[in-house]
């Protein structure tokens, strides 16, 4: 797995993960690595980021492919392990799902090298819920686990439109930095001091932007706005995902181009 060439800081492992069997209401984002990485190569877009970083046959990334399992119930321990390996050879995650249920396990796996880990999560939902429909894994919980699990020590969530009773409360629970995207001012609002683990959901996104996933929540982000956290941050990110892409709803691709333009930018900015 490991590049024989590549320096163990700051190298970035890029991998996909196809798993959607968490998903509460459709299928599809089990099929968003497989579409993410031909759209990576397809031609489209340069490799170079905003800030300057050119990804083209960069030294210290490399991919590994799609990771399997035989069956569904034993993903999440696959993921634990393939990340887990990937933070002790010194190197950073950046995942490409798959559902949200995935940062669960993704979590476990940084908790390897990694104490006290600061969560930036863009989303349009809390993925608060203690279970959805009778399933305490389900894409709408993964942050209730992590933050239960000690995981995290600080959850910072921006774009979140989708609060209900049951949710506040679990946000208060766990002491949760909720940024409510009608309340949404910039960047400037985030007091990010320590090295940051970033979860972006593309349903974040106002559908406008990013109609190919299984939730349209309008009057969420936009692109750029997700960008300029991006380019503000001025912390180590240690590792990251980009969940919920769902191709079967997808326009033209250009969801799946929304995927690529924040990964390029994540991506430029976990190697500087
Ligand atoms: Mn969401
Ligand atoms: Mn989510």
């Amino acid at each position: 797995m490991t590049h024989p060439d590549i320096k163990p800081t700051n190298a970035v492992s890029v991998f996909g993960v196809p798993f959607d069997a968490y998903s509460s209401f459709l299928k599809g984002p089990a099929k968003a690595p497989l579409v993410f990485f031909d759209s990576l190569s397809n031609g489209s877009a340069n490799s170079s980021t905003e800030l300057g970083v050119d990804l083209k046959k960069h030294p210290h990334i490399e991919f590994i492919e799609s990771i399997t399992w035989p069956e569904d119930d034993q993903a999440f321990a696959v993921i634990e392990n393939t990340v887990s390996q990937i933070v002790e050879g010194g190197r950073k995650p950046l995942v490409i799902g798959g559902d949200h249920s995935i940062t669960y396990p993704v979590l476990k796996g940084v908790a390897a090298k990694h104490d006290n880990v600061t969560i930036l999560h863009f989303d349009a939902h809390p993925d608060l819920y203690d279970e959805f429909k009778g399933n305490r894994y389900s894409h709408a919980c993964p942050f209730a686990r992590i933050m239960e699990s000690n995981l995290a020590s600080r959850l910072v969530q921006v774009g979140i439109r989708t609060l209900n009773a049951h949710q506040r409360e679990q946000a208060q629970r766990f002491n949760v930095e909720v940024h409510e995207m009608r309340h949404w001012q910039g960047p400037e609002q985030l007091d990010i001091k320590e090295p940051v683990y970033i979860s972006i959901d593309i349903d974040a996104l106002d559908p406008a932007f990013a109609p190919g996933v299984s939730h349209l929540e309008p009057g969420g982000m936009s692109v750029r706005q997700i960008l300029d956290v991006i380019h503000s941050l001025d912390v180590p990110i240690i590792g990251a995902d980009i969940v919920e892409l769902n191709p079967t709803r997808d326009i033209n691709n250009m969801t799946a181009m929304v995927a690529i333009k924040l990964y390029k930018e994540l991506c430029g900015k976990m190697l500087g």
